[in-house]
């Protein structure tokens, strides 16, 4: 089954909002002006999932969350609801990113209901999985990235409503990737996860990311492999030139 790629732009805490606006309608434009072979995606802080919403309202170019609590409303002061992004624009939400399951402890069980609260607001849940370099160098990847796949995935997940992006811990930011090879093994036991959890169908259809220092040097080969869907893209997100050269790369 042929899945439009997505290649998608986690701005993590980066950008205030002229930069962010700027960014933002520089690749909505170069959408409408050229018509790339995937869909696209910006994430930015959400402090400017308004404004950026706003700015490339009625284009291609669609704009999520990096985080949601998996409630809907209540005493969650700081939290953000995914009710909430829905209510300004945001059609996606990151979930799970290895940064928020180091630095804010989250487990997959909340990845999980995060997930689920997301799904239900009508957002697409990007849910983040990926093993650090102490459990690669272990030999553990497979069984860690299935650990988190199915402990991360809702009840209600289906092709349409989720994405899961394959992010090696180790790979983010590091400038470092896994071997060709490694990526495509990764992604084709991702895809066998799929097929029990979502049937043969959902899983044809479901979009898998690779992320992790995905750059313009790298990405032709990456976006070639069978069962790469596109890529979670954090540094190079935020320089318009290297994330349209990463789109541009889509087969
Ligand atoms: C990320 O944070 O999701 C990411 C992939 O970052 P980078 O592209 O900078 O490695």
């Amino acid at each position: 089954m042929a899945r439009r790629p997505l290649i998608a732009g986690n701005w993590k805490m980066n950008g205030l909002k002229a930069d962010g606006v700027a960014l933002a309608k520089g690749i909505a434009a170069k959408m409408a002006a050229e018509a790339p072979r995937c869909d696209m995606l910006v994430c930015p802080p959400a402090t400017l999932v308004d404004a950026v919403a706003q700015a490339v309202a009625g284009s291609a170019l669609a704009v999520g969350g990096q985080d949601c609590h998996a409630k809907t409303a209540g005493a969650h002061t700081g939290d953000i609801a995914a009710v909430a992004l829905k209510d300004l624009g945001a059609a996606y939400v990151i979930l799970g990113h290895s940064e928020r399951r180091a630095d804010h402890g989250e487990s997959s069980a909340l990845v999980r209901a995060k997930a689920a609260a997301a799904q239900a607001a009508g957002l697409v849940a990007v849910i983040c999985i990926g093993e650090t370099e102490a459990e690669r160098d272990a030999g553990a990847t497979l069984a860690v990235v299935g650990e988190q796949f199915a402990g991360s995935l809702p009840e209600g997940a289906n092709a349409a409503n989720t994405v899961i992006a394959y992010e090696p811990v180790w790979a983010i930011g590091s400038g470092r990737t896994p071997g060709i090879a490694d990526v495509a093994e990764v992604h084709g036991a991702i895809r066998a996860l799929a097929a029990k959890a979502l049937g043969a169908e959902g899983a044809a259809a479901l979009r898998i990311l690779y992320g992790g220092s995905m750059k313009p040097a790298n990405a032709r080969e990456l976006l070639a492999l069978e069962d790469v869907d596109g890529g979670l893209i954090g540094g190079a997100s935020l320089k318009a030139e290297d994330f349209w050269a990463i789109a541009q790369s889509c087969p």
